[in-house]
């Protein structure tokens, strides 16, 4: 059965926690449209489109891509959803990305519903980058040029400077839950479930 309830999830998190992997079953098991703009960036740098080539030494410093470009992005990705099924992962990041998808969803008629706050230790989470692009090279895949001890050290920073402040944005519209995300990844998703309830 297709699903006709609008559904929106916004889940924050920094870089290393899990997010995109938990969103990516979320997003099966409830049928939602993951957007990932970490995901939607890095196809672009492959593709060397146009902004491909503007934010591939943004991506690769560790940066933020300017908000007019992610709020293009994201305004082209809803446009046209007669059901709004969605769940961002890595997006917003900055306050006024939050408040620009707010006017953008308020538009559409389909509110946040949920955000869940993915939290692991600061020392864990160098660790799982570092990790992360070890076992990608190992299994001979691409490691992404981010995944670099400094960039993602940089990442941790920009989050806690930047995104940050989403959290109490979030939790005033009264959506925010803090999910532990320290455990197996059966039982973080089971927490993230749970939380919505
Ligand atoms: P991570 O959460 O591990 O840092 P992402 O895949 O979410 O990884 O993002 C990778 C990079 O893409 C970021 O460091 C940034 O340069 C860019 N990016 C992704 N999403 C956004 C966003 N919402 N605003 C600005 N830049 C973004």
């Amino acid at each position: 059965m297709t699903q006709t309830e609008n559904k929106v999830v916004v889940f924050l998190g920094p870089p290393g926690a899990g997010k995109g992997t938990q969103a990516e079953r979320l997003a099966a098991e409830q049928g939602l449209t993951k957007i990932s703009t970490g995901d939607i960036l890095r196809d672009h740098v492959k593709r060397d489109t146009e902004l491909g080539q503007q934010v591939r030494p943004i991506l690769d410093a560790g940066k933020l891509v300017p908000d007019d470009i992610l709020l293009a992005l994201i305004g082209d990705t809803l446009a046209g959803m007669q059901t709004v099924r969605v769940i961002f992962d890595g997006f917003p990041r900055t306050l006024p990305q939050a408040e620009g998808l707010d006017t953008l969803l308020e538009e559409l008629g389909a509110p946040v519903n949920h955000v869940p706050l993915l939290e692991v230790p600061d020392e864990l989470l160098i660790e799982r980058i570092v990790e992360r692009g070890r076992q990608a090279a190992a299994r001979g895949e691409s490691v992404r040029s981010d995944d670099t001890e400094p960039v993602a050290r940089h990442r941790q920073e920009v989050y806690r400077v930047q995104t940050q402040p989403l959290i109490d944005h979030y939790a005033a519209g009264g959506n925010l839950y803090h999910v532990d995300g320290v455990g197996s990844m059966d039982e973080v998703y089971r927490r993230i479930v749970e939380g919505m309830k």
